[in-house]
């Protein structure tokens, strides 16, 4: 199998930069070296940040109409390239391609939303606020802003960012995750086509050593991040400490609840996909399931049936449901969080640690997990297990499924299933979680909505994308204007200015 070299991308160009270090990117469903990628170093940092500096001083002053032709342009070649970004997703990250195809269609959303930025921008403006005097306010781009993003998103969470930083009129710097780096080439080549200058969309790679650079960089004005909660907490405490603007959103422990008055074959579906798609490496993959009163038993029943059930393989080939997992690292977390679960008394009822997939012996494969009985105590319930195992804990009362989500320090999402309007409007009220569903399990927000979680799944007080991204990006400014006639005596006063 040939390796591939994968490049920065500068100033409008792949550039293997500076740095001499490398890092191997593995294809998971073979184990496979198929790519090595340059990390950058601090001559890189430099070039790319003076680069994206010069872009933001004259992209800012680009016109809405000629940013939002890019826009337009660029939405239309992500959408026909939509099968081309997919198989590069599943190639380094391997899930299953019409999920990659449908992380680009949430990735588009966000672009689409970005084409409406002359209607969303739209400031304030009252006349005669005080004798003669009106006043209105605007909002600004922030200059150099920089994206960190994660491995389980590859296209989605930069379009995420990219899109409003973008439209706002900021130049972008992207540091991919290094374990699936490819796809932000693709979007940097696509960026490129639709017209956007060269040096406001740039493509970094590197690891800490280039987060940190980042973190600390003058030229660096704000930092979105989207990653796990210990180096979110860390991205956050140092970019702010730097004076920068951050956003940094977290890990995950996504709790769905389910009364003994929901459908039960629904709830089992959903469930269902929503723990084990993609492997269970989704921010918002629901993680534990919290059966309240008599629904377990037979929850547990019609999950574990549906998890069995589920075909796990090459996330290239016909039929195949569910892809490996990124990292042995990874499949060896997940195997020991589950054996310990198992030693401290959870009833493992579907068992997916020894999975082999034929052909496909050295794959990163963990199957369908599904774990019963399992308590507030066990490593299994208080880590992020981020891979395909649903917990079950078994609580007796809506009341006592709240204080267990309110107790744990995660808050991305969560969901109850339900057939009581008022079981939800208790629960949507009283949960200290920032994206909620009734009866839909993932409930990540529409793009005209933002994106983000409370507690430790979000540092920073702007959520993502949305009304909040746009926030983000800009900053407001206050005009308050007076043009008095050319013979106007009205005359100042020492006294505080007051209205009249
Ligand atoms: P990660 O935190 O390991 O990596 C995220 C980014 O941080 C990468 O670009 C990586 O290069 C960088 N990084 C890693 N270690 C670093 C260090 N020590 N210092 C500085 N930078 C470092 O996360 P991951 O494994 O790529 O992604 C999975 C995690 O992301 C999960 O915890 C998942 O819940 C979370 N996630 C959260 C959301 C959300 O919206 N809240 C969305 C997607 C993923």
């Amino acid at each position: 199998m040939s390796i591939t070299d994968i490049t920065h991308w500068i100033s409008g160009t792949p550039d293997p930069g500076e740095g001499e270090r490398r890092q191997e990117v593995y294809n998971p469903a073979t184990g496979e070296v198929s790519g090595s990628l340059h990390l950058g170093d601090e001559r890189d940092l430099q070039k790319t940040l003076e680069a994206a500096r010069a872009a933001a001083d004259s992209w800012s002053e680009a016109s809405l109409s000629r940013r939002m032709a890019v826009l337009f342009k660029f939405r239309e070649l992500v959408h026909s390239h939509t099968q081309e970004l997919a198989a590069i997703i599943t190639a380094e990250h391997g899930k299953v391609l019409s999920d990659a195809a449908g992380e680009v269609g949430r990735g588009l959303e966000v672009v689409e939303f970005a084409c409406a930025l002359p209607q969303t921008l739209k400031g304030e403006y009252t006349e005669q606020i005080s004798s003669g005097i009106d006043v209105f306010s605007f909002r600004q781009p922030l200059g150099v802003v920089a994206g960190i993003t994660p491995f389980n998103f590859p296209a989605m969470v930069p379009l995420w960012m990219a899109p409003l930083a973008i439209a706002t009129g900021n130049a972008f710097v992207l540091k991919p995750s290094e374990r699936d780096p490819s796809a932000s080439l693709l979007l940097a080549e696509l960026w490129k086509e639709a017209g956007l200058p060269d040096g406001v969309f740039q493509v970094l790679h590197g690891d800490k050593e280039i987060v940190n650079g980042l973190l600390t960089h003058e030229l660096v004005d704000a930092i979105s991040f989207v990653g796990s909660t210990p180096i979110a907490r860390h991205v956050y405490e140092t970019g702010t400490r730097h004076g920068k603007r951050v956003q940094a959103l977290g890990g995950a422990k996504n709790h769905a609840v389910v009364m003994p008055d929901a459908d039960l074959d629904l709830a089992a579906d959903h469930l269902s996909a929503a723990a084990f798609g993609s492997a269970g490496e989704r921010c918002m993959a629901v993680s534990v399931a919290v059966a309240v009163g008599d629904a377990a038993e037979q929850l547990v029943a019609k999950v574990g049936e549906r998890a069995r059930s589920i075909t796990v393989g090459e996330g290239t080939q016909d039929g195949v449901e569910m892809g490996p997992l990124i990292t042995p690292a990874s499949q060896d977390r997940v195997r020991r969080l589950v054996t310990e679960a198992e030693q401290d008394g959870a009833a493992v009822v579907v068992d997916g640690r020894d999975l082999v997939v034929t052909g496909h012996e050295e794959g990163f494969f963990v199957g369908p997990t599904v774990l019963d009985r399992v308590t507030e105590a066990m490593s299994a319930y208080e880590e992020e297990i981020f891979g395909p195992v649903l917990a079950v804990v078994r609580v007796d009362t809506l009341e006592d499924a709240i204080s267990l989500i309110n107790a744990n320090p995660y808050g991305n999402g969560t969901a109850i299933f339900t057939g009581s309007g008022h079981s939800a409007r208790t629960f949507q009220s009283r949960v200290t979680v920032g994206m909620i569903g009734v009866n839909v399990p993932v409930p990540v927000p529409a793009a005209q909505h933002s994106f983000g979680g409370w507690k430790d799944s979000l540092f920073g007080d702007h959520h993502i994308y949305g009304p909040d991204g746009v926030r983000f990006y800009t900053r407001g400014k206050v005009v308050t204007q007076r043009w008095p006639a050319q013979n106007d005596e009205s005359g100042a006063s020492l006294n505080f200015p007051s209205n009249g």
